[in-house]
């Protein structure tokens, strides 16, 4: 078994991207492997794809990166009318396995499915013991692959892959947005807060796409249609779109992190574009949190859009000044405490003849240890920064996710067990803000909905 572990990152990190194509004659699986590597941010230590080509599924993933998973020859035995596919970043500390990596595949008696899920169940546990105790053999530890099985066993049962996926939401507790291979259609549905996001689009020439984010429709040359809705069961197959509404929660819950740091700023999430999200957040945080500087700074990538914002409303100038390395893996394990403060390093670094002398304002997405933020300050104070005011569009951090998001534990999130000044002091910065909970809400105001999840700023947890 190929294994990858890793250790615990200092940020929110997003747990998986899910990906699929119904366009009979299409090269299908060449399509879904471009929506994953539009996905990619969403997920690098697995890579998968699953075809149907009207009698069965077939299926390859592995380890890597997309690019490293998949070569022509795989591509060209992947023939098929549709597929789904999957990125991974697996959640709690857990190793990257190809027997982890997704989709996963069942077949009882005549029934083959193969599942891609976005999000984390909270009830595994229970539901592989009882499952175990009835016979079920699993390969890995995942909770994708006891969700594939109970859809599998509920579909043998009743005849109807519908009635299977109904029967599994109605026992599946936690988060998931998921796209279901059968051998001839696909189904995507949603959990009934609508934790994770997940959307559909149409091909020009007649077939269907879902995707996370509408970057990886953008990517197959698929038009937005729109967004699965919590609870919803949407079929894609030879009849076209067949949607089926479930019991929504009382209240929607949609991860309001998305348009913080998650999602691609091409993305639009419910109508609202992440990127006019994120200018917003910065421009709001200059009202919040003005300061008097000389330039703004983005922490990059997430953080470039916000300071873009918050430069145009203050008045102060944007600057090109830390440069990311994106090509740092992030899979492997540094064994001493000196290689960690190296770390981010490999990952960022100022630009002296840029920043010398000057006061600045630096944005940044969240803070989650600490750890980044106090290396980065220093390194900003070295390359010869005046002052250095770190602002942060999202507000603390205080509890961690259970919803498909690799956080720390509670006692290592820093604003668990500080106050924005004892941060401030342990950053080392000049001075330090978050923006509001209601100017976050503010610049998501776009979006069609406003349920939003907030559990780690709040601790209130929409599903407990
Ligand atoms: S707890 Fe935070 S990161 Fe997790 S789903 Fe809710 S808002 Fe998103």
């Amino acid at each position: 078994m190929e294994t990858v572990a890793r250790e615990m990152p200092d940020a929110l990190e997003e747990a998986c991207g899910v990906f699929g194509v119904y366009a009979p004659g299409e090269d299908v699986a060449r399509l879904t492997g471009y929506g994953l590597q539009a996905l990619q941010h969403r997920g690098q230590e697995s890579a998968g794809i699953a075809v149907g080509d009207g009698e069965h599924l077939s299926c390859y993933k592995n380890v890597g990166l997309v690019t490293q998973v998949f070569d022509d020859a795989v591509m060209d035995a992947l023939v098929g009318n549709l597929a789904v596919g999957h990125v991974r970043y697996s959640t709690s500390g857990a190793a990257a396995s190809r027997e982890a990596a997704q989709p996963h595949l069942s077949s009882i008696d005549e029934v083959e499915i193969a599942l891609v899920h976005n999000g984390t169940l909270l009830n595994t546990e229970a539901l592989r013991t009882s499952l175990e105790q009835e016979g079920a053999v699993f390969a890995s530890g995942t909770d994708t692959e006891a969700a594939t099985y109970i859809i599998a066993e509920a579909t043998r049962r009743t005849g109807s892959v519908r009635e299977g996926i109904r029967h599994a939401m109605g026992v599946l507790e936690g988060a998931y947005a998921m796209i279901l291979a059968t051998p001839e259609a696909l189904y995507a549905f949603r959990d009934p807060h609508g934790i994770r996001p997940l959307c559909i689009g149409r091909l020009p020439q007649g077939g269907w796409v879902v995707s996370s984010e509408t970057c990886g429709l953008d990517i197959a040359g698929a038009a937005y249609v729109r967004d699965v809705e919590p609870a919803e069961v949407v079929r894609l197959g030879r009849e076209g779109l067949d949607a089926e509404s479930g019991p929504a929660a009382p209240h929607r819950a949609s991860c309001i992190f998305e348009y913080v740091y998650f999602a691609r700023p091409d993305s639009v999430i419910d109508g609202q574009s992440v990127y006019q999200a994120r200018r917003v957040m910065g421009a709001i945080l200059s009202q919040e949190a003005p300061v008097d500087a000389d330039l703004v700074l983005g922490v990059p990538d997430s953080g470039t859009p916000a300071a873009v914002g918050y430069a145009e409303a203050s008045g102060i100038p944007y600057a090109f000044g830390i440069v990311k390395n994106h090509y740092v893996g992030r899979t492997f394990i540094q064994p001493t405490q000196a290689m960690r403060e190296r770390g981010i390093t490999l990952k960022l670094n100022p630009l002296p003849s840029v920043i010398a002398g000057k006061r600045l304002v630096v944005i940044d997405d969240s803070i989650v240890r600490g750890t980044t933020s106090r290396q980065l300050v220093a390194m900003l104070y070295e390359a010869g920064a005046a002052e250095v005011h770190l602002r942060i569009v999202s507000p603390e951090v205080r509890w961690p996710c259970f919803y498909g998001i690799d956080t720390a534990t509670r006692d290592q999130l820093l604003a668990a067990g500080c106050t924005t000044e004892e941060m401030r002091q342990w950053i080392g910065c000049d001075s330090l803000a978050f923006i509001s909970p209601e100017g976050l809400h503010r610049a998501v105001g776009g979006a069609r909905h406003q349920g939003w999840c907030e559990a780690c700023f709040t601790g209130s947890y929409p599903i407990s």
